[in-house]
Order: structure tokens, then sequence, then C-alpha cells
């Protein structure tokens, strides 16, 4: 309407814009804006729902990250303009010379891996654990991390970098003492650290099977050999003071589709056991312990017994058995999203953390509706959103993800519907 209105205003200018060659921008512009602008209820190209472009598809299966593949179960859009567009969002001037989160989590991650490797290169193992000088250790390996990235990066006023780099210290001296104490009563022996690995991984789409390349980097593999288990372990800076509860059940994440590195990760160590040396990894029958994520967060249990790391586990069997099924249709039905060029926005909770919240039209408000509206398109995705898992004990829970029959499920309680005509959350 608006737009129509302001076409009407110019109905001279208009005509004239069409005479010059190659100046079609205006008018097609202007055309844009009224499709965005007008009362339709499905969702379009201009929403991001493109189709199936086969050049793009065959681009996004060739090399599939699990972090890349995390942004579709946050929102179709931000996948789009992060996978599809590869948009990357402009540093602020304001910003530069802040070490942020992101630099301080890069440089613990550098600084536990090379602690790490020159205990392993030492041989460290069993009751050696006992007589390790932490602190040395630490100062050792941290040092040149904190030269280089002084050297490379703006680090403000040079006080302020003291106490980063101190309060850092502090924090990984902290992690690895709880570190060591867990290594020493689960016997286990950290043996990769930092390793790419790879595995194609098979989907039975509505078009026949496709296989996605994975490709990612596995923090650390601990290995038990009285037990002859491993254990993946990925390290996680947080400066929340909470955690949130996908991030305290990675087993929920996975089946929504907004954590996939743990399910991944699983299949490309598997694949890296059968193709490593024996000298990198251990031969013969081994088990899994599943995935580890070693939350770095020093405020999520201030109140209670004053740790520094909290570990969430995600299962070893993860693939096998009920859950393995959940998992195979989670991801069926985000490929098949990808496939079908689905990319609307899906506005909630991590906008405030979003890159693209200034291009998406979150607050384009008919946009906004379509992508409420379209049932066709959203409705699918919607039910992923709100998919539950087994609580241990309990009764099992409906499998959302699953594009079956609407009328066995639950019908939504009037809270949920007023949750759901609002957001897409
Ligand atoms: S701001 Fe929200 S709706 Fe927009 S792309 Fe990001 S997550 Fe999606």
């Amino acid at each position: 309407m608006v737009v129509d209105a302001g076409l009407a205003r110019r109905r001279v200018a208009l005509p004239l814009l069409r005479r010059l060659t190659g100046c079609d921008l205006l008018p097609k512009g202007l055309e844009t804006l009224r499709s965005l602008d007008s009362g339709r209820p499905a969702l379009g190209g201009y929403d991001g729902v493109i189709g199936h472009v086969p050049s793009v598809w065959q681009r996004l299966i060739q090399q599939v990250a699990p972090t890349g593949l995390r942004s579709y179960g946050i929102c179709p859009f931000q996948y789009f303009a992060r996978q599809v567009l590869r948009l990357r969002s402009i540093e602020e001037p304001e910003e530069i010379g802040e070490v942020g989160p992101v630099e301080v989590g890069t440089l613990a991650h550098a600084i536990l891996r090379d602690v790490h490797r020159a205990w392993h290169a030492e041989g460290i193992r069993g009751d050696g654990w006992r007589a390790v000088d932490i602190a040395a250790s630490l100062a050792r390996a941290a040092a040149p991390h904190f030269h280089d990235y002084a050297r490379t990066h703006p680090v403000g006023y040079p006080f302020l970098w003291e106490v980063t780099q101190a309060r850092l210290l502090d924090l990984l001296s902290r992690v690895l003492q709880e570190d060591l104490q867990d290594l020493q009563d689960g016997g286990w022996r950290p043996i990769l650290f930092e390793s790419p690995v790879q595995a194609d991984v098979p989907v039975a789409l509505p078009t026949g099977s496709e296989t996605l390349h994975c490709e990612g980097q596995i923090d650390r593999v601990d290995w038990a050999a009285a037990r002859k288990t491993y254990r993946i372990l990925d390290y996680k800076y947080k400066t929340s003071r909470t955690a949130k509860t996908l991030e305290k059940n990675l087993t929920l994440a996975a089946v929504r589709g907004r954590e996939w590195q743990p399910p991944f990760y699983l299949l490309m160590a598997e694949q890296m056991a059968q193709e490593a040396s024996p000298a990198d990894w251990p031969a013969g029958s081994v088990t899994s312990e599943g995935v580890w994520f070693q939350y770095l967060a020093p405020k999520w249990r201030e109140d209670e017994d004053g740790a520094v790391v909290t570990p969430v586990a995600f299962p070893g069997d993860a693939w096998t058995g009920s859950l393995g099924a959940r998992l195979r249709a989670t991801l069926a039905l985000v490929m098949e999203h990808i496939r079908s060029g689905r990319f609307f926005i899906a506005p909630g909770s991590d906008c405030e953390q979003c890159d693209y919240r200034t291009m998406c039209r979150l607050h384009h408000q008919p946009s906004r509706w379509r992508a409420r509206a379209d049932h066709t398109q959203v409705e699918t995705y919607r039910r992923l959103r709100h998919a539950e898992v087994d609580k241990p004990g309990g009764a099992p829970a409906t499998d959302r993800t699953s594009t079956g029959d609407a009328a066995s499920e639950t019908p939504p309680t009037r809270k949920r519907r007023i949750r759901d005509r609002d957001s897409l959350k």
C-alpha cells in the first residue's frame, strides 16, 4: 500500500526512468518493495523462500560444517545469509581495540591445547598427573600466544590487557586443576588435540538418498586404556551468568537441530578411529563414552560449589536406538528444507545476538506476518523447534519432528497458541 501510494505520486518520474537504457534499478526496487509490502499470506523469493537451486545445494552438501548447520536450527534466514550468501558482518570501529569474549575463548582454546600437548609429549599419565606444575606449564604455553596476539591485534590500554591475561591465566589454572582431578578419577589420558576430522553422512530425502561430506575439528580426545573407551571433549568459553536450557541438554539441542557438533563428532571420531594409524589412535575393539562439552563458565556454579568447568554429556550411542531415529529425522527435515530453498525468518531470543538483524526485515510487519501465517512453509520447522525428548524415567515424548499424522498430536494449550502466534521461537 505504502509503495503503491508512492508509485502513484511518481507517475511522471517512473516512465522517464524506464526510458533510460540500463537504468531499471529503481523500477525493479519499487516492484520488490510492492511485493514485500503486499498483504499476500504466502512467503516468496523476497522472504528467503527461493526454491531449489541445484548448484547451491551441491555446494552445500559437499562441505557441511556442524557449526554452519546449527544456523538453520537457530533461524533459516540466518543460515541463508551466512552459508548461502556468505555474508559476514563488518567490525564496529568503536569495538576494535577491545579483547572480547570470542578472542578470550580462542586464546583459552590455544593455551589449553598446548598445555596438554606438552604433557602428552612428556608422557604424563596415571600417577604422573599429581606431580604436574600447572602454573609453570600454563606460563610456558600462554606466553607465545599472548605475545602473538598483542603483535597482531589491538589490545587497548596496556593495563587492561595485563588484567585480561592475568584473569585468563587464573581461570585456566582452575580449569586445569579440575581437569587433572577428572583425568585421575576416570583413568583418562588425552591423546589427540585440535584434530581435523571428517565423515560422509547419508541422509534420506524425499528425492532420494544424498551424502553429506562433513568436516570439523575436535578439541580433544581422551582415552581410557583400562576400559578401552574414548571420549571427545569440546571447550566452550562462556561469560553468561546462567546456562541456557539447550546448553545443558545437548540431546534436546540435537533433536531440535540446534546443535550438530556432538552427533557429527561421534561419526567423525568413529571414521577417524578406523582410518588412523595405531600410534595416533588405539587399535582394536573400542567404545565411545560420548561427547562432552566442557563449558569454561566461571559464573554458572559460583553459588553452588564454585567449580569453573561444567561438563555436559552427549551419549556415545546416540545414533543407535530411538534417539538415532530422531536424529536422522531431524537431519532429513533440515536438509530437505535447505534443498528446497526455505530460508524464511524465524524471530526468537537469538535475534539480539544475530549478525543479520539489520538486513532480515525482522521488524517489517508484513514480512513477519508471512513468516507466521504461511503454514505450508513453516509448520514442520515450527514443530522441530518445539520437539521434546524423553525425560529419564518419564513418559515418552511425541515425535514432533516427523511429518506424520497431525491429527494424532496433542492440541496446543492456550498459552502455547499465544506463543506460536507471537513468534516462531
Ligand atoms: S535477527 Fe532473528 S529473524 Fe533475523 S536472521 Fe537473525 S535470527 Fe533470523
